[in-house]
């Protein structure tokens, strides 16, 4: 027990520096199985999927005591359809999903999918349900296949060259010298950025959740790879429950709802047209991105993931 209280303490660390990106918390979820902040009740049911609707009941929640981060939101993504999400940095975007994968409790209101509050099903049933495509995903020190069966522990080698097919990255991996074999992250191949992505595509492909979160937030991409890559993106999302957190305002147009946060409110929402119509926050932002565009035309570069 003495020896395994330092490593668990200085899991606790990492946890918290980690919980803060979305983009590894499957794994450390599994790693840390045992070292939860939020328990599962007792008797707890497994979550019933059905069509998966998500919806947001008057949440408000707060990371400390003193400082309330969301205030009253309220929405509902229905079944099969894209509900985007943009506002500034800080606004309470990335809260949204840390939510919803149930990092935390709310503090007023509640999650429901199709109808079960998240606190009230497992946690390994929700996590099941939800896939997450961070942006900037980080690879783990092992082979590429490795990284993609990462989304569907026990995936069939046939399961995986099929999802690195449908994320365009299977030519790619058969290039590498070791290829599925070839050892990518830090000490091992480095990807691009556009290809790191098609890993992270391809595992979330794999894994086949129902509900999809895209967090756009450090997008590093050049707008030729975005541009791909929302193709791919939206090819996955194609029917499913899908939370985008919109970083570019160009990739979300099409979506069924957009909601504008603004100091932890929901000050907008509706259809790209609508909100363009409405002539406020949101049509100012896209006014100032369309701007930013016409400015500076997109220079090739060397990420030739595309
Ligand atoms: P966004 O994704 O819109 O940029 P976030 O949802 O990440 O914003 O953060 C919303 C607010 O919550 C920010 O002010 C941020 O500083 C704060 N925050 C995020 N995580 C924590 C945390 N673990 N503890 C305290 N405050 C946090
Ligand atoms: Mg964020």
């Amino acid at each position: 027990m003495i020896q395994l209280y330092i490593p668990l303490n200085f899991l606790g660390v990492i946890y918290r520096e980690i919980k803060q990106s979305l983009a590894d918390m499957e794994r450390l979820f599994s790693l840390l199985d045992q070292h939860r902040e939020i328990a599962d009740k007792p008797n707890t049911q497994a979550l019933v999927v059905q069509g998966a609707e998500v919806k947001f009941s008057h949440v408000g929640f707060s990371y400390e005591a003193k400082r309330q981060i969301l205030f009253d939101v309220d929405f509902t993504i229905a079944a099969g359809t894209t509900t985007a999400v943009v506002g500034h940095s800080g606004s309470g975007k990335s809260t949204l999903s840390r939510l919803l994968f149930r990092f935390y409790d709310v503090n007023e209101g509640a999650i429901l999918i199709d109808g079960q509050d998240v606190r009230d099903v497992t946690q390994a049933s929700l996590r099941n349900a939800i896939g997450i495509v961070p942006q900037d995903t980080v690879l783990f020190n092992d082979t590429i296949e490795y990284n993609i069966a990462y989304g569907k522990p026990g995936a069939s080698k046939d399961d995986i060259v099929a999802a690195a097919k449908s994320a365009y990255i299977h030519d790619f991996i058969e290039s590498l010298p070791d290829g599925y074999a070839t050892m990518v992250g830090e000490r091992g191949l480095k990807l691009s950025g556009g290809e790191k992505q098609r890993v992270a595509i391809a595992r979330t492909l794999l894994k086949h959740p129902a509900i999809l979160i895209f967090d756009e937030a450090t997008s590093a991409l050049d707008s030729k790879a975005e541009q791909a890559i929302q193709a791919q993106l939206k090819e996955i999302a194609k029917d499913r429950t899908t939370m985008v957190i919109a970083h570019r305002l160009s990739t979300i147009v099409d979506a069924a709802q957009i909601l504008v946060l603004d100091h932890g409110r929901i000050v907008e929402r509706g259809t790209h047209a609508q909100l363009l119509a409405a002539d406020g926050a949101y049509a100012q932002m896209w006014a100032r991105q369309q701007a930013r565009q016409d400015e500076s035309p997109a220079s090739p570069t060397d990420d030739d993931a595309v």
